[in-house]
């Protein structure tokens, strides 16, 4: 049997949303965790015209495995092997410190597939337009600054995936100055 893209795309979301269920983001409001995923599978959706359901269910899932008790073998078994792939491929070695982490996500950005790619571009947009819009309450502008860069320079290591979200990193990435104190 084979499941409709949209019933796929919604048992994502469920399972995402009790993975994450007690989690909260950084902002000051500490608003739920899964608002997360959703809203990088909206950019790439309306915003990226993006149809592929591996990569829209990989976006919704991208966390789970790295900030929830998730394995790769359970998101194969219930969502199949391309979207654990894709996640996985976006998930950071928890095993390394947090700096070297960061470094790995600039080395292997261009070696990963095209699906993975456009996880991570969303995932980077959601991230910086957070960091304007509800920024994490003890965050100094000296480190959102940071993440900007760092965000730039994991993105310069994929380009050519997508040009129009990648216009739109370009667009978030450019109110950097708006961070200063
Ligand atoms: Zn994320």
């Amino acid at each position: 049997m084979t499941e409709e893209p949209t019933a796929l795309l919604l048992r994502a979301v469920a399972f995402a949303a009790d993975k994450h269920r007690t989690q909260r983001r950084k902002d000051a409001e500490g608003s739920p965790y899964i608002n997360h995923p959703i809203a990088l599978a909206t950019v790439l959706a309306s915003e990226g015209g993006i149809t592929d359901i591996n990569v829209l269910c990989a976006a919704v899932l991208h966390d789970t495995v790295e900030d929830t008790q998730t394995s790769e073998a359970e998101l194969a078994a219930s969502f199949g092997p391309a979207i654990a792939r894709i996640v996985m491929e976006v998930t950071d070695d928890k095993s390394l410190p947090k700096a070297e982490r960061k470094r790995q996500q600039v080395v292997h950005a261009a070696s990963i597939s095209s699906g993975a790619k456009l996880v991570k571009l969303a995932d980077k947009i959601c991230n910086l337009r957070d960091i304007l819009a509800a920024p994490p309450a003890d965050w100094l502008p000296s480190r959102k600054q940071d993440y900007f860069a760092w965000a730039g320079a994991v993105i310069d290591q994929l380009r050519g995936v997508h040009p129009g979200l990648e216009a739109l990193f370009d667009d978030v990435q450019a109110r950097s100055i708006e961070l200063a104190a």
